[in-house]
């Protein structure tokens, strides 16, 4: 059979890394690639225990009926309770359920991006972002940035005019770890403000910091420009397919439509089980338990990386999330690194692909919470030995 693809679908190409990727499920291979998280915290009694009540009590027709598309309403209800801080109110009417927050960007993707939209981006940025809403051929505007992310002052007033929106990730970004200074996030809320621009903030990193000092979101100082993501892929489990939109009802209302087309609305059993696990305050228990796990693996990664790097290789110190940000000498090719790497028995994620224009083939991203500390300083040994021989 002759398939005649669609344009859009076309023009996907199969990337080099993911086909060296896939050689790393094997169990033997110390894997820092997959942005995954630890299964070790994955409340799996609970979510039993969950998935027993909501099908033995009276609501077990709702768990596997259709249901609306704006959600389950207990759940809406919690979501607007607990985005409603720092001196801002939500209400229900302004959260959407979705599958996931990456539907949330191909949703987003589908309502704000005309072909040729300029969009701002952060260099680099989420990888599954660029992939969303590549499908609608918007032009990348990629926004300068450093160790503290992305530099307000590099965007000017006409960038923020002529832009459909910036997507911004400000907490523990996805590739580099780095979390946006609250000086710069009342920078970027007043530039929005000033110039009407739309701000994505996408969050799924921001309860995964080590301190507990969280910063205040962007949407609570730009309430009016900015939709914000949530998920509970890094709380809870990212098989449960469950995020979150929060936004203007007028924004809702419209993204309500688009996903109506693309799915009918999230699981109803799975909103009503993530709904009866957090509903008496399970999160604030278990939280702290990730992000205690996160920073013992975090330092484990820091100290072999001081450790065994040569000082040639540059990398940050994250305050929270899952991701190390590496910075090789410019005579190493990261791709080429992978291949040597993976025959060694060692995957990270090139930073290649997380570059939106001009990119930079000499970083990479190391995710640390999967692998247990033992394994974290055998693999990063191996890495270091690696770039110690091109290096000499
Ligand atoms: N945004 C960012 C920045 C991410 O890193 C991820 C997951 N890797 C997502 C969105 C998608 O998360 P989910 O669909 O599981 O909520």
């Amino acid at each position: 059979m002759q398939w005649n693809f669609s344009d859009r679908a076309a023009s996907l190409k199969s990337s080099a890394i993911r086909e060296i990727l896939k050689i790393t499920e094997q169990p033997d291979i110390i894997s820092f690639a997959g942005g995954l998280p630890s299964p070790d915290t994955f409340p799996v009694k609970e979510i039993k225990q969950a998935v027993d009540h909501v099908l033995n009590g009276n609501d077990a027709i709702g768990a596997l009926q259709y249901g609306p598309t704006e959600g389950y309403v207990p759940l809406r209800e919690w979501v607007a309770k607990q985005v409603s801080r720092d001196g801002i109110t939500v209400r229900p009417t302004q959260v959407l359920i979705v599958t996931g927050s990456q539907q949330a960007l191909d949703l987003i993707g589908k309502a704000l991006i005309n072909k040729g939209s300029q969009i701002l981006v952060e260099t680099p940025t989420y990888l599954g972002g660029l992939q969303s809403f590549t499908q609608y051929e918007p032009q990348y505007v990629s926004i300068e940035s450093d160790e503290k992310g992305l530099i307000p002052d590099s965007i000017s007033d006409d960038m923020a005019k002529s832009a459909s929106f910036m997507y911004l990730i400000p907490n523990f970004q996805n590739p580099t770890g780095r979390r946006l200074s609250l000086e710069r996030r009342k920078q970027v809320a007043e530039l929005a403000k000033k110039n009407d621009l739309v701000l994505i903030e996408d969050d799924p990193y921001g309860e995964l910091d080590y301190e507990g000092n969280r910063l205040p979101g962007v949407y609570t100082l730009a309430p009016e420009n900015t939709v914000y993501l949530g998920s509970f892929s890094k709380v809870l489990a990212p098989g449960l397919r469950l995020g979150y939109i929060v936004a203007s009802e007028t924004l809702i209302n419209k993204l309500v439509q688009l996903k109506q087309a693309a799915d009918l609305h999230t699981p109803s059993l799975t909103q009503r089980i993530a709904y009866h696990v957090i509903k008496e305050g399970f999160l604030e228990k278990h939280i702290p338990t990730i992000r205690a796990l996160y920073a013992k693996r975090c330092n484990a990664m820091i100290d072999s990386l001081i450790q065994h790097m040569p000082k040639s290789v540059k990398f940050n110190r994250p305050e929270g999330g899952m991701f190390i940000w590496v910075e090789l000498p410019k005579t190493i090719n990261a791709t080429e690194l992978l291949a040597e790497a993976v025959q060694n028995k060692v995957a990270f994620v090139p930073g290649e692909p997380f570059f939106a224009n001009s990119t930079n083939i000499h970083c990479l991203r190391l995710a640390f919470v999967t692998v247990p500390e033992e394994k974290i300083e055998k693999g990063i040994k191996i890495l270091a030995e690696l770039i110690k021989k091109h290096t000499a």
